[in-house]
């Protein structure tokens, strides 16, 4: 199956694997190897290019502990939690909500999809076992009490112990909190995008598939702030025009079925309540599209039941192995945070822009960056009957490298040549590595298999005309070029 070989692929490569792994497995947690770490940071680099540079964002880098007061405003301490259900029988911790939605998935019952978000406690345990529902575990169908389970993970600062802390679960609460201060130091004006990317803690009651759910992930968030009374002003980036034109994939609250749509319809309609948001919401598309994602495998979902703080919430959702998941949450968020933060802390964190005094409203977009990067590459693997080897069609602005640069064979002549090369490529600030290890067909298959686009090889046509072949990973085909033009 296509999942086992990704599976077995990211293994073998070391992409990421079980953290802390020689003292037992604890879920959750995954490090990095040296091609995972490079995949992750050019696909933060491609979310600062997108977003940050498009939007003429602030980024800023806040702590990842903060006070309990903090989240006590956010509404994290009461509000930030999963039901929780444990298996009678092998007493295997589980999510009741997402054992609903599974057993609903496989019936393809969106409907009843959409009512568990609105179900308690209770409700929740009785459709349990009116489906009879088998534990993921054991098999068995024997579940205790639905309870309500915090996320946060609590520590204590200080040696003393006195002061209580947690973990951020979210980005976001930092830029909230250094909201005033960084408009003021940096003599900001509304409408203003603060950008934020960073290590967020869940204390997940059933982390699994992957890096899809984990216990340590990243995320990348951009927070808009704006006076709800001025429609006119925009942010930095592409114009109205562009943005109402642009045509997205949507699947609206109570519809089964997807359907493309203008973001200026859905302004039109009041279906999303803002330009902010209409902005946003192209950007995203165009970021589904440069990750890899093709039209048909991901989709903006409407979500049914928007939290309190919430007017409008759109997810993107993306088709892999799995099933469809969540990589985003777009939401308008009105001023619920500065207002819950001003509230408890006392101060008045309403800012001067064009000489009126404005709480900003604000519309968040929060992306994970581990889930995304297991649905990139589950969308890009090739299986590659065809060569003999499974493959990743990565675009080139992810890929671990540009080049791998090989000597034919272990020829001193040819290694000086290619290590040559090499260097040049790296003084140019590519992404190159070089090898010499194995037949040239296995440092092909190496290559195809991380996902780099071209592989250069020198063989002894070069030391005499400077010229090389550069092989393209996605159709296999050699070209010759000279030295000079690789670039
Ligand atoms: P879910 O409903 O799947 O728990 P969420 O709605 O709580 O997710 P958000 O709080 O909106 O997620 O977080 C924004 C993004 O952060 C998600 O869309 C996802 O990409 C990522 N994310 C959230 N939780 C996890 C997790 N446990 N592991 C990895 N990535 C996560």
């Amino acid at each position: 199956m296509k999942i086992d070989d990704l599976l077995t692929l990211i293994k073998r490569r070391g992409f990421y694997f079980q953290a802390f792994n020689i003292y037992g497995e604890v879920g959750g947690f995954y490090d990095y190897g040296p091609i995972g770490v490079r995949i992750k940071n050019n696909l933060i680099a491609l979310w600062r290019r997108t977003f940050v540079e498009q939007l003429g964002a602030y980024e800023v880098d806040t702590t990842t502990i903060m006070p309990e007061p903090v989240f006590k405003a956010s509404g994290h301490l009461t509000s930030f939690t999963d039901p929780l259900v444990t298996c009678a029988s092998c007493k295997t911790p589980h999510r009741a909500d997402k054992l609903l939605e599974e057993f609903y998935s496989k019936k393809g019952d969106a409907q009843s999809i959409g009512k568990i978000e609105k179900m308690n406690n209770g409700e929740l345990e009785r459709e349990l076992k009116a489906n009879k529902i088998k534990c993921p575990t054991c098999g068995k169908s024997e579940f205790g009490k639905v309870e309500t389970f915090n996320l946060l993970f609590k520590t204590a600062m200080g040696p003393t112990g006195a002061v209580p802390g947690y973990l951020r679960p979210e980005t976001p609460q930092g830029i909230f909190v250094d909201f005033k201060h960084l408009f003021t130091v940096n003599s900001m004006k509304l409408p203003v995008a603060i950008a934020q990317t960073g290590k967020v803690y869940r204390n997940e009651i059933s982390p699994r598939q992957q890096t899809i759910r984990m216990r340590e992930f990243s995320q990348m968030d951009v927070e808009v702030f704006f006076d709800p009374e001025d429609e006119k002003s925009g942010l930095e980036g592409p114009g109205m025009k562009e943005v109402e034109e642009g045509e997205i994939p949507v699947l609206l609250k109570g519809s089964k079925e997807e359907e493309m749509v203008a973001i200026g319809d859905l302004l039109k309609k009041r279906v999303i309540p803002n330009r902010h948001f209409a902005l946003l919401l192209y950007l995203e598309n165009g970021f589904a599209l440069a990750l890899g994602f093709k039209k048909g495998n991901y989709r903006f979902r409407q979500v049914e039941v928007t939290p309190h703080y919430s007017r409008c919430n759109f997810d993107l959702e993306v088709k892999t192995s799995y099933d469809y998941i969540e990589l985003s949450g777009l939401a308008y968020r009105t001023d619920y945070d500065l207002s819950s933060h001003a509230k408890q802390s006392g101060k008045d964190l309403s800012v001067t822009s064009d000489e009126k005094k404005v709480l900003p409203h604000v519309v968040e977009l929060s992306i994970g960056v581990d889930r995304p990067l297991f649905a990139i590459l589950d969308a890009v693997f090739e299986e590659g009957k065809d060569r003999g080897w499974s493959w990743l069609r990565l675009n080139e602005s992810l890929a671990p490298y540009r080049y791998g640069v090989f000597p034919l064979q272990k020829d001193d002549k040819l290694v000086d040549k290619a290590k040559a090369l090499y260097r040049k490529l790296v003084s140019m600030h590519v992404p190159v590595y070089y090898s010499e290890a194995g037949s040239i067909g296995k440092r092909y298959a190496k290559a195809d298999e991380i996902g780099v686009p071209y592989c250069i090889t020198i063989d002894y046509d070069t030391l005499t005309d400077d010229t090389v072949t550069i092989r393209n990973r996605d159709d296999a085909k050699q070209v010759r070029k000279s030295v000079s033009e690789v670039s």
